[in-house]
């Protein structure tokens, strides 16, 4: 259960401490895409999340979307934010983090990744070492998201309350 645990909760993207992260280290941030920088509904970044990215960028950090979205859904964010992404990357399965790694030559704790969904986001970062950061979600997924996904994804949350791992709203850093 423990692979399930983030290093950090917090409400959102921007209430990260981002410049703490840089102190320790951390050189690059993975973001998930939708329900984390972008309602699912939405096709492009708001101004909000764009001035963010660019003080992050600014900060030194390299930016990176990692979404098991298309493609298409990916591009217009990629462009309009001015970062790299990758997409259909079959979190939390490790190719495309190892990927990455090998193409920015980073270690594992020099990155942070940062998402909404325990079963993806946040496994798939603490399988590879890397800081986990779970923000909650922008909106649900009723809509979007398989009624499997949205049991297990519940079903880890409670388990990780019960244990006194996890509990929504408690935010730590
Ligand atoms: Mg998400």
């Amino acid at each position: 259960m423990e692979l399930f645990r983030p290093d950090i909760y917090q409400k959102s993207i921007f209430t990260i401490d981002y410049k703490k992260l840089k102190k320790s280290g951390i050189k690059c941030l993975l973001f998930d895409l939708d329900n984390t920088l972008s309602a699912m509904s939405i096709s492009l970044p708001d101004a909000k999340t764009k001035s963010l990215i660019a003080s992050l960028t600014d900060l030194g950090f390299r930016v990176i979307i990692v979404s098991n979205s298309s493609k298409k859904r990916i591009e217009p964010f990629k462009d309009h934010l001015n970062v790299d992404a990758a997409a259909r990357s079959f979190k939390p399965l490790k190719n495309k983090y190892l990927k990455i790694q090998k193409i920015y030559n980073l270690k594992d704790t020099e990155i942070a990744a940062i998402g909404d969904q325990l079963i993806t986001d946040i496994y798939g970062a603490n399988r590879m070492g890397f800081t986990s950061i779970l923000v909650n979600p922008i909106s649900n997924y009723e809509f979007f998201i398989s009624k499997f996904s949205q049991f297990f994804e519940r079903k880890v949350y409670k388990k990780l309350n019960k244990m006194g791992l996890l509990t929504k709203g408690k935010y730590y850093d």
